[in-house]
């Protein structure tokens, strides 16, 4: 059902619910599929939104039908003093789940100051429990202190804690059950993601997708008999249970994508609005706000901006032929915005 206050969707009827806040574009890892290159051009720090702008900026979106936000970069737990920004947006009462994106570097000291803070839900990308092959995917030998912070997550007591990994070929995909069972020791939920060629995936090659197919057959030849859940979401992740009754999740964003259904939006740490992760445009709310905008007047900006959304980034990259990497590392160097990095995973 479509909330008060929120526009009537947009082309696909598609309403304007989720929010993904990303707070840096910084990050302390260099995912092989994510951060691959050895340098990077970042945004200029007088442009970053204060936390008063993000805050401002997610009342205006919540009183058009947004009441998830997730938190995400970068590296959301490198933007300085982050709690404060989380009470600040627990305190809106149309924020009905606040969640994070974290790769847990950082998360053993903060899992408590978070929680305390009002945040609801944290998920944390974990590839691989092997050190050697975390250097080599990650380019940072930061393993103990990410399986750290997914402790504390687990022990400081999160309405839900997920584990994501991105599987690649001939990289992780003999991990699937180990990252099954961590999950069973944490309290985590593990979902398994098909490694996209959005954003910074310079090196993606289709051949390197472990496919939603075979991520099934290889958790069924370990487990026995996979159930799907039945239940209504717009999440991405279609979950299924295996026979001891433990839940995983599989987002197949590369072949069975869920644009008809995606309800995201992204908002880059220095004010641009994307309507999709493989829109090349966003919408700049930051001159608006910064000249002195009323919330009506963002209001309006929002709300035609939505009408209008017709993405289906996903699907038509599904029907592209010879498929490669979206944009080449020279094109992510001369808009960084295209970076998943910026727009938030
Ligand atoms: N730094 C945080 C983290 O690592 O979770 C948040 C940002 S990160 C860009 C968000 C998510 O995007 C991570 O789970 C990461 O694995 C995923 N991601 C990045 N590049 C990807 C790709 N090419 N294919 C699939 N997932 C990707």
């Amino acid at each position: 059902m479509m909330q008060k206050g929120a526009p009537g969707g947009d082309t696909l009827g598609r309403p304007l619910r989720n929010l993904r806040l990303s707070v840096t574009d910084r990050c302390n890892l260099r995912c092989h599929y994510c951060m691959p290159e050895a340098d990077y051009v970042w945004l200029p720090p007088k442009d970053l939104l204060s936390f008063e702008e993000i805050g401002r900026l997610t009342k205006v979106f919540s009183g058009l039908g947004v009441d998830k936000v997730r938190l995400t970069g970068g590296e959301p737990l490198l933007r300085k003093d982050l709690p404060v920004l989380v009470r600040l947006l627990a305190e809106n009462p149309n924020i009905k789940d606040l969640a994070m994106t974290t790769n847990g570097v950082r998360l053993a000291e903060l899992a408590s100051p978070l929680l305390q803070a009002g945040l609801d839900r944290i998920t944390v990308s974990l590839d691989t429990l092997r050190s050697e092959r975390f250097q080599a995917l990650n380019q940072r030998d930061e393993l103990p202190n990410v399986l750290a912070g997914i402790w504390a997550a687990s022990r400081a007591g999160f309405r839900s804690l997920k584990i994501d990994a991105v599987v690649v070929r001939e990289c992780n995909e003999d991990e699937l059950s180990d990252l099954i069972e961590f999950g069973k020791e944490t309290g985590a939920e593990v979902r398994f993601i098909e490694y996209m060629d959005v954003g910074g995936a310079t090196r993606w090659s289709m051949d390197q997708v472990f496919t939603r197919t075979e991520i099934l057959a290889s958790i069924e030849r370990r487990y026995g008999r996979i159930r799907p859940v039945v239940e209504e979401s717009t999440a991405p992740a279609e979950r299924h249970v295996l026979p001891d009754g433990t839940v995983f999740g599989i987002i197949a964003s590369t072949t069975r994508p869920f644009c008809q259904s995606c309800d995201r939006s992204r908002l880059t740490a220095d004010g641009q609005w994307y309507l999709c992760l493989y829109a090349q445009q966003g919408i700049d709310l930051r001159k608006p706000l910064r000249e002195g905008a009323s919330d009506a007047e963002i209001r309006r900006i929002l709300e035609a901006s939505w009408k209008l959304r017709d993405a289906r980034g996903a699907e038509e990259r599904l029907g592209s032929d010879s498929r490669k990497p979206l944009v080449e590392a020279e094109g992510l160097r001369q808009d960084p915005h295209l970076e998943m990095h910026t727009r938030g995973g």
